[in-house]
Order: C-alpha cells, then structure tokens, then sequence
C-alpha cells in the first residue's frame, strides 16, 4: 500500500508510521532522514541538498522531488511505503502524482488545545539531555531530573509561542493538500486525539489492515 501520512507536529505521526511499518513490512520515508541519508553518502543530490542547507537556503522542490523518486524505486518500496514530510506543498503533490499512484492519505486530526497540551509540556535536562514530559513522563521530583538533580528546562520550540507558530505554519502549508487529496478521493482522517493504542487501532481500520 503506497500512502502519505499527514500530520501536524504532536499528532504521534511518527509513532504511527512505525507501528504500521512493523505490521504491514514497509518502509517509513521520512524526507528529513532521506536528505541526511544522501548527503551522507554524498550522492550527486545529497552535495546539492548539503550546499544549498549549508547556504540557509530551503530545498527546492525539483531536488527533493529527485530524492524521493530515487527512493520510491528502491526494490523495497516496491509492495508500498509510507511517505511522512513529503509533499509539503501543491507543486510537490503534482509530482508525486506524475510518479506512483498513491492508495491513500492519512490524515491525523487533533485539536490545537490538545496538541499544545502534549507539545508544551516537554522539559529536558541541560545536564544529561534526558527528556520527560509533565503529563506522559514526568520525574519523580517536579521540575528535577531523576538521574542528576539538575533543574529541567523548557526548550525554545516547546514555549506556548513558539508552538502556536508551529501550529499556525503547519496549518495553512497544509490545508490545501488535504484539500487537494481530499478531491482526489485519497484522504482517510483519523482521530489523533486518542492514546496511541486506540489511535493505532482508528489507524488499521482507516487502511482495513
Ligand atoms: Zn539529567
């Protein structure tokens, strides 16, 4: 099954693609991990990517299309995978669309309050890096790391602003693809307010998995 997932930032997108990875034996492409991964290997297109991130640039649209051509003809993408990043925008969903014939698009929907509620609430330690969360994961003593006692902090994309910025972006870059796979008759949304489990299960009966 060859599917996007769609999702804003908290939505457990990437939980997901793991989980339906595991169960249907299909790679999870995230554009992310795929421009590391070829500037790494330092292919033709990961040295054009790397000059043009190294400049502060964003990627165009041709170059990343490029990439994720490549990939999609690698013999284990051939029963299907889930493309997660990719397309951002109307242009790159054409493209895609001139390449492979997609099954579906997932859509994880999930209220703001809820989003900002588990995006938020994310404290790291600056002594050791350890992250907890003070509804999923919180430590043993408010506002303390369990394994040094150092005072958590909170990082600069966690604030209530930067969030809501986040949110904001995200929304109205996404908007008209779900608009467009919605008149292509291609988007499932999904309940991502749940926990996990039951999202995972709202999930396989979407993809009648
Ligand atoms: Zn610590």
């Amino acid at each position: 099954m060859k599917m996007i997932f769609l999702g804003p930032p908290g939505a457990g997108k990437g939980t997901m693609a793991s989980k339906v990875k595991a169960a249907m034996g299909i790679p999870h492409i995230s554009t992310g991990e795929l421009f590391r991964d070829n500037v790494s290997r330092q292919t033709e297109l990961g040295l054009q990517v790397k000059s043009i991130m190294d400049r502060g640039d964003l990627v165009p649209d041709d170059l990343t299309v490029a990439m994720v051509k490549e990939r999609l003809e690698r013999p284990d993408a051939e029963k299907g995978y889930i493309l997660d990043g990719f397309p951002r925008t109307i242009p790159q969903a054409e493209a895609l669309a001139k390449i492979v014939e997609l099954d579906c698009v997932v859509n994880f929907s999930c209220s703001d309050e809820e989003l900002i509620r588990r995006l938020t609430g994310r404290r790291q330690c600056p002594k050791c890096g350890r992250i907890y969360h003070i509804a999923f994961m919180p430590p043993k003593a408010e506002g303390v790391c369990d394994d040094d006692g150092a005072t958590l902090s909170i990082r600069a994309d966690d604030t209530l602003e930067a969030v809501q910025n986040r949110l904001e972006v995200y929304e109205a870059a996404t908007k008209p693809l779900i608009s467009w796979y919605t008149n292509n008759g291609l988007i499932k949304t999904v309940d991502a307010s749940a926990a996990p489990d039951a999202v995972f299960d709202f999930v396989k009966d979407a993809l009648e998995i």
